[in-house]
């Protein structure tokens, strides 16, 4: 039997931090070899959090790169590589080379739990490795498991296995109704997450148990295990918890998030960077590039500095356009509107939850 190894990714930002924390606080016994993939770009801000974590975790991060025999940072390396052509959301080269292929490099063909902080209160999967060894797992969320692992066991062809594996943990008034709809064919009219919904609604421990014995019966690194503590886990965590757990612990909240005041024409509004990763990240906001040429002047110049080629960070905007007095203006009033508008949700969290709402981003830098 192979011994499977435990990883965590710390990708500098809030969640995969709060996660770090909660799995050494709730699951001691688990030996987590914690990793970060570093590109060599990230804020001081990132950095700092990673060296506290450390210090609370009392491991040492790996840290992975994608150039280990360079002499230059990962990112320089690459964008050489590349002849200058900036990374942008429909050419990610940047994930491939200086995250995902040295966290495949570094788990090799091991068996691996992968644990991922994807919360509660989102609606994603996030980076999922194609490779049939890793096996993710998502502890904040009420259903742990993931896609494809929820996609064979509730299958139709499972029915009858689902049900034999339910009966063994679960008994009591219940046990009917769960098999009423384990015996529910999927269907036109009756989706997957339905059914998930459903049967988690009637006993989170009971289904997880019933999934990790029908994933004993396949090859997913699991198998390899006879106890995993995860299964007995029924907490949900949402954004205000994960900050709770950062303050709590000492750890602290990313630096990057204070929020700096600032005034447009009379109206006050507040800026902050919102995500870690690189400082020059194609996927931040603009006002967030404001925040950076503002706040971070040396940091810009050096964004800048990759533009030389004639590749933009922003399509259709150079950064050179971007810092135009009137265009800041622009941008800080934009965001002043759009803030009074979301402010409605009433929420210390405000510009977290603008930041999400941009999109997903990348999964491997952010979470
Ligand atoms: S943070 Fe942005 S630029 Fe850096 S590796 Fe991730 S996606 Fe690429």
């Amino acid at each position: 039997m192979s011994k499977v190894r435990h990883l965590l990714g710390i990708s500098g930002g809030k969640d995969s931090a709060a996660l770090a924390i909660y799995m050494k606080e709730n699951y001691p016994h688990l030996d987590i070899e914690y990793y970060t993939s570093d590109t060599g770009k990230e804020l001081d801000e990132t950095y700092q959090l990673i060296t506290n974590l450390e210090i609370f975790l009392g491991k040492k991060i790996i840290r992975l790169t994608g150039a280990n025999n360079s002499p230059e940072l990962p990112f320089d390396h690459f964008i050489k590589m590349y002849n200058g052509y900036l990374p942008s959301s429909n050419a990610r080269w940047c994930t491939k080379k200086l995250k995902l292929e040295p966290f495949e490099d570094f788990v090799g063909n091991d068996p691996v739990i992968s644990y991922v902080g994807i919360r509660g209160d989102e609606d994603r999967e996030g980076y999922i490795s194609k490779k049939s060894n890793i096996q993710s797992i998502f502890p904040f969320r009420k259903n742990i498991w993931s896609e494809d692992v929820i996609g064979k066991f509730l299958a139709n062809t499972n029915i009858p296995l689902a049900e034999k594996f339910y009966v063994e943990f679960m008994t009591g008034d219940k046990l009917p109704r769960v098999l009423e709809i384990l015996g529910t064919k999927i269907s036109a009219s009756y989706n997957q997450q339905q059914k998930l919904t459903q049967l988690l609604d009637l006993g989170i421990k009971e289904f997880n148990a019933a999934v990790f014995e029908f994933v004993k019966t396949t090859n997913y690194p699991l198998a390899n295990e006879i106890n995993f503590p995860l299964i007995t886990n029924e907490e949900i965590l949402v954004r205000a918890d994960i900050f709770k757990i950062l303050e709590d612990s000492g750890v602290g909240v990313p630096a990057y998030y204070k929020e700096v005041a600032f005034e447009v024409n009379g109206k006050m509004g507040n800026y902050a960077r919102s995500r870690s990763g690189c400082f020059f990240c194609f996927y931040q906001q603009k006002i967030e590039w404001v925040w950076l040429f503002e706040q971070h002047p040396d940091l810009f110049a050096k964004a800048m500095e990759y533009e030389k080629d004639g590749y933009t960070w922003i399509q259709d905007e150079p950064l050179t356009e971007l810092i135009k007095p009137e265009r800041v203006l622009q941008i800080k009033e934009d965001y002043i509107k759009r803030s009074e508008r979301a402010s409605k949700v009433k929420s210390p969290y405000l510009l977290d939850i603008l930041a999400e709402e941009e999109g997903v981003g990348c999964a491997s830098c952010f979470i």
